[in-house]
């Protein structure tokens, strides 16, 4: 059985900041994902608010962080973990691959889209669903499509897809966005960009199996080729569920960063706190690294 001092569950920004610190202070560590390195900043078009880079786009920013995590030699590898078991100092890591032995973890497991919930909605992803304007984006070029959701998210991937596309709806179920201000003023500059505030999608239309519009709660139809939905994220906790303390699906931590498991540390948007930044997700990352060394030190 391979057996490490470390293994960080999620290589997003806050696993590879932690991989990047217990490698450089000698600690022996795996990184394990099961989608793609650097997490849901792939699905990021724009990042303005990331000090050091006035503009970058949020894949570019994941392949410098694996850039770095690969030039420090650490190992990476795909792993979808099923259950961890904890016997005294060693826990025990069960992927759909292998199964791994090790004295700490950091759970840096971030996020995932949340769905909307409607029938169709998991039948027609491919299909005019989709929950990343950066990467289908320009199936829709000149076309019109609808953005669902009121946050930052939303806002910024709408921003990105009015280049794109001909016409961009915004439905919003509140009359306000939950937004920062400086994107809030960006969308008011663009006449191809509809807000539907006040509104739900209560239906996705479909024509040949593929989107063809959606119903609004006004009994509306906007006729759409594209649904990109943007309504919050949820934190990927299943398979912790009966061991770490959740809040909300979120993990409970102390000021170091570790779980009601001792040897067990989070960090990353799969934790609860105030802000759930890039930036905040590398401090995180550091912290939780920083407090593994010490611990094993
Ligand atoms: P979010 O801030 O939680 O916003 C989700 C939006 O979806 C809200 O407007 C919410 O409406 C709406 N919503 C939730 N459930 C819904 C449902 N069932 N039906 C219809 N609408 C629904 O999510 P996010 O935009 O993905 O952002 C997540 C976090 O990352 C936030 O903390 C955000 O600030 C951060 N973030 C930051 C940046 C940046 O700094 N540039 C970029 C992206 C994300 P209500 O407002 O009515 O609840």
């Amino acid at each position: 059985m391979k057996t490490y001092e470390c293994v960080i569950i999620g290589a997003g920004v806050a696993g590879m900041t932690a991989a990047i610190y217990l490698k450089r202070a000698g600690i022996s560590v795996l990184l394990l994902e099961k989608g793609v390195p650097g997490g849901q900043i792939n699905k990021t078009s724009i990042i303005e608010n990331y000090p050091g880079f006035k503009k970058i786009d949020g894949p570019t920013l994941a392949m410098n962080m694996l850039d770095q995590v690969q030039s420090l030699d650490i190992p990476y590898q795909y792993g979808n973990v099923l259950s961890i078991e904890v016997d005294g100092d060693y826990k025990i890591i069960k992927t759909d691959m292998e199964t791994i032995m090790t004295s700490r973890i950091i759970l840096a497991s971030g996020r995932k889209p949340r769905e909307l919930g409607l029938s169709n909605e998991k039948k027609l992803l491919g299909s005019g669903i989709s929950y990343c304007a950066y990467c289908d984006g320009m199936l829709y070029k000149n076309q019109d499509v609808v953005v669902i959701g009121g946050g930052n998210s939303a806002l910024e991937e709408a921003l990105y897809l009015a280049d794109i596309c001909k016409t961009v709806y915004i439905v919003h179920r509140r009359l306000e966005y939950r937004a920062d201000d400086i994107l809030v003023k960006k969308l008011e500059k663009y006449d191809n960009i509809k807000p539907c505030l006040g509104q739900n999608v209560i239906e996705i239309l479909e024509k040949d199996n593929r989107v063809s519009g959606v119903r609004l709660s006004d009994n509306s139809i906007l006729p759409v080729t594209g649904v990109f939905i943007y309504i919050g994220q949820i934190p990927e906790t299943s398979f912790i569920e009966d061991l770490i303390t959740l809040k909300d699906g979120y993990v409970m931590t102390n000021e170091h960063l570790e779980t009601n498991i001792p040897g067990i540390y989070a960090c990353g948007d799969v934790i609860k706190k105030e802000l759930y930044q890039i930036s905040t997700a590398i401090g995180e990352g550091a912290l939780a690294g920083t407090n593994v060394v010490k611990s094993l030190k």
